[in-house]
C-alpha cells in the first residue's frame, strides 16, 4: 500500500505532497521516483541472484582440492622417481661390487689349479704342497661360504632424500551466518515487504588446508 503524507517531500526531487515512504530506508517519495527506487531495489536482488549462481557454480567447482591434490600427486611421483633413481644406482654398485670380489675369487682360483696341474705333470710336489693346497682350499671355500663382504644400510650424509608431506588446516574459520525473518511492522507508511527475510540458517567451516614437508625423510 501507498501511503500518502501530504507534508513529505520527495528524497529524490525535493518535491512535497503526494508521497510514499520505503519503510526499507526511512526516506520519502513522490510516485514516479517511488517506482524508480523499486526497480533500484529490483535491479539489486537480480545482481545478488548472479552473484549467488556465480557462488553456486564455483562452489561445485572442486577446483581448490584438485591443485591440492595434484600437489600430493606430483610429490608421490617425484619422491617415487627418486627412490627409483637410488635403487637403480644401488643395483648397478652392488652388481660392480659383487663381479669384482667374484673376479678377484676367480683369478685366485685360477692360480691354484694351475698350481696343481704344473706339480701333478711334473710330478714334483710333496707333503709341504699338499698340507699348503689343503689350506689354501679351506680358505677359499670360507671366503665363498662367509656371509657377505658387501652391506646395505641407510645413507645417513643423504637427508634430503626424500621429504615426507603432511595435511595441516592452517586455521578454522568459523562463518556462521543466521538471519532471522524479521516481522514485518504494521506500518501506515510501509508499502513494501523486507527484502530477503527468509529464516534461512547457514553454518558451514571453511578450513585452510595446506600441504607441507613434514621434515621427516624416507
Ligand atoms: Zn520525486
Ligand atoms: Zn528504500
Amino acid at each position: 500500500m501507498i501511503s500518502i503524507d501530504m507534508k513529505q517531500t520527495c528524497a529524490k526531487c525535493n518535491k512535497g505532497g503526494c508521497t510514499a515512504m520505503c519503510h526499507g530506508c526511512q526516506q520519502s517519495f513522490c510516485t514516479k521516483h517511488f517506482i524508480e527506487h523499486r526497480q533500484e531495489l529490483s535491479q539489486q536482488i537480480d545482481d545478488i541472484g548472479q552473484e549467488h549462481n556465480i557462488l553456486r557454480r564455483d562452489l561445485n567447482c572442486d577446483k581448490n582440492i584438485d591443485s591440492l591434490l595434484e600437489h600430493i600427486n606430483k610429490w608421490e611421483q617425484e619422491s617415487i622417481k627418486t627412490i627409483q633413481t637410488c635403487a637403480h644406482n644401488a643395483r648397478s654398485a652392488l652388481q660392480q661390487l659383487y663381479n669384482q670380489t667374484k673376479n678377484k675369487l676367480i683369478i685366485s682360483f685360477g692360480k691354484f689349479t694351475q698350481e696343481i696341474q704344473d706339480c701333478r705333470q711334473l710330478d714334483n710336489y710333496t707333503e709341504i704342497n699338499i698340507k699348503n693346497w689343503i689350506e689354501q682350499l679351506k680358505e677359499l671355500r670360507q671366503i665363498i661360504e662367509r656371509p657377505s663382504i658387501i652391506n646395505i644400510d641407510y645413507d645417513n650424509n643423504i637427508t634430503s632424500a626424500i621429504k615426507l608431506i603432511k595435511v595441516t588446516d592452517l586455521q578454522h574459520s568459523n562463518l556462521s551466518f543466521s538471519q532471522e525473518k524479521q516481522s514485518n511492522e504494521n506500518n501506515n507508511h510501509t508499502n513494501e515487504q523486507i527484502v530477503g527475510s527468509s529464516s534461512e540458517k547457514f553454518k558451514d567451516t571453511f578450513g585452510s588446508i595446506t600441504l607441507s614437508t613434514d621434515g621427516l625423510t624416507a
